[in-house]
């Protein structure tokens, strides 16, 4: 821990005077650096017990100022044990959340300047940064021309927007999706309308439609299998499709992954994207975690029918370098997105908006107030270039083979998924015919409670699986190999308990 010289309690409670701010600001950065230094001393995993907190903390608010030094001491002795350390090189969990010094820096920036962008004329920077750095990804991505915005200044087309989650994503593109389909047949059959994804489409779509209106029964989660890879299959969507039409119901809202959560599977694009045409449905592609690896020419393919697509969105700070919360957005009718979720009260009309010449991104999302994600994303595109992310997400890549072969390399243990990116999903007990659930639950408790690594688990097609997830910003071979003995020790004592498991 650093330690920082004594600040006054009632200096430091002077609101914004930029010297306080100055030091104050310098002594937080200072704790952060260290917390990196030092963050391969804490257990990944959090160990404290439920309400701990609340038995450390006063039972009440403070009422005079107290000095950032007393505040950054409770940090570290009553936050910090309290944190399951995303940025530790031995996270391996869920999918990782970048962190890098641009995207640090960029928050920074963003929190600094604490501007409300939500039409142009309250931050043109902003809004107009936006628009560059969703057109600069578009074109890393090569997206095609209709997710861009026009160059010639049409009202009508294509356009990207920043938002903090895919479920915000998600959301927004419902309603546009409902509200389009609605304006035709008419708001009361709502009730007719049907969204369709997989078993392994995230639970965000679940919500999402929830959210909008949507009764369960017209939620269809297709089933995926082992032998097709846990893809969402286009026969099968199209025939669920066929089959709800003739009841009398309405497709209207498809939703592709690339990169699911569970597995890291790849939806076949261009055979959904003809169902979603054939029917007149809103193909959403949800790329939150692997819409990063697909700045590689060797993994853009992933991406091959895209043009079927009504909408694409990612989250980067997942993969991207880019600290949360960053989540890409394109839409290709932005007219009829637009026309979903725009408001136009009194108290923010202003001749830019009346002239339609701007972007107003309140349009764009759910709330009206908005933060300024885009210097974040415009640091990290010009602190890194696109040669140092690619760099970035082979490494990952190449990690995550190493582990690979390393499961492969030991009887005991099967890779229970195909890899596509730097996932590994694997299991203990290599005969696939038996449920080996019980032994494998047991396995990640045991691995887990170590504190020395943090794994996190799926179900796919039934068959429970353990989920290595490589892409914390500091993770080395050596931190894939020592965890590969870590979970191979583990496996060792358990069986060496309780052979029967096996
Ligand atoms: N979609 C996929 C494929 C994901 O992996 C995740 C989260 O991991 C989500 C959606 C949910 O993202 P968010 O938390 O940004 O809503």
């Amino acid at each position: 821990m650093a330690t920082p010289t004594s600040i006054d309690a009632k200096e430091s409670a002077r609101l914004l005077d930029s010297q306080e701010f100055c030091q104050q600001a310098h002594r937080v950065v200072d704790f952060i650096a260290d917390y990196y230094k030092h963050i391969e001393e804490y257990p990944v995993l959090s160990p404290v017990e439920p309400g701990y907190l609340r038995r450390q903390l006063p039972e009440t608010f403070p009422t005079s100022p107290e000095s950032i030094e007393k505040i950054l001491l409770d940090v570290n002795n009553s936050i910090i044990p309290g944190l399951t350390h995303w940025q530790s090189p031995n996270f391996f969990a869920y999918f990782q959340t970048n962190a890098s010094t641009a995207g640090f820096l960029g928050e920074m920036l963003c929190g600094g300047f604490n501007i409300v962008c939500f039409n142009w004329v309250s931050s043109p920077a902003a809004t107009e940064l936006e628009a560059i750095v969703m057109d600069w990804m578009a074109q890393m991505l090569k997206l095609p021309p209709a997710f861009m915005f026009p160059t010639n200044n049409a009202s009508h087309g294509g356009g990207g927007v920043l938002h903090g989650s895919t479920c915000e994503a998600i959301v927004c593109t419902l309603v546009a999706a409902r509200d389009k389909v609605l304006s035709k047949v008419g708001f009361d059959n709502i009730t007719k309308l049907v969204v369709y994804g997989s078993d392994q489409t995230h639970s965000t779509l679940e919500k999402g439609a929830r959210i909008v209106g949507i009764s369960p029964q017209n939620f269809r989660s297709l089933p995926t299998s082992t032998a097709t890879g846990y893809r969402l299959q286009p026969l099968a969507v199209q025939a669920a499709m066929a089959d709800d039409i003739a009841k009398g119901l309405i497709p209207f809202y498809l939703c592709a992954t690339i990169g699911t959560t569970g597995v890291g599977a790849v939806d076949p694009l261009e055979d959904l994207g003809l169902v979603a045409k054939r029917y007149g449905a809103w193909l959403h592609v949800d790329a939150a975690y692997a819409g990063s690896a697909l700045i590689c020419p060797e993994f853009r393919h992933h991406l091959d029918g895209v043009e079927h697509a009504s909408s694409v969105s990612m989250n980067l700070h997942k993969w991207f370098l880019t600290n949360m919360d960053c989540c890409c957005l394109w839409i290709k009718d932005t007219t009829t997105f637009v026309s979903a979720l725009s408001t136009n009260p009194e108290y923010l009309r202003n001749s830019a908006t009346e002239c339609k010449k701007v972007i107003d991104y309140k349009d764009w999302q759910i709330a009206l107030s908005r933060r300024f994600r885009s210097i974040k994303l415009w640091l990290v595109l010009r602190a890194y270039g696109v040669d140092k992310l690619r760099e970035h997400i082979r490494s990952d890549v190449m990690l995550a083979m190493v582990f690979e072969k390393l499961v492969m390399a030991d009887a005991r243990f099967e890779v229970a998924a195909p890899r596509r990116f730097a996932m590994v999903c694997f299991r203990l007990g290599a005969n696939g015919e038996h449920d080996q659930s019980m032994l494998n639950r047991k396995l990640l408790e045991a691995v887990n409670s170590t504190g020395k690594l943090y794994i996190t688990h799926t179900v796919a097609a039934g068959v429970y699986m353990l989920r290595f997830a490589i892409g914390a910003t500091l993770t080395e071979e050596r931190h894939v190999r020592a965890a590969w003995t870590v979970i191979q020790e583990e496996a060792r004592l358990l069986l060496t308990q309780r052979p029967q498991l096996l």
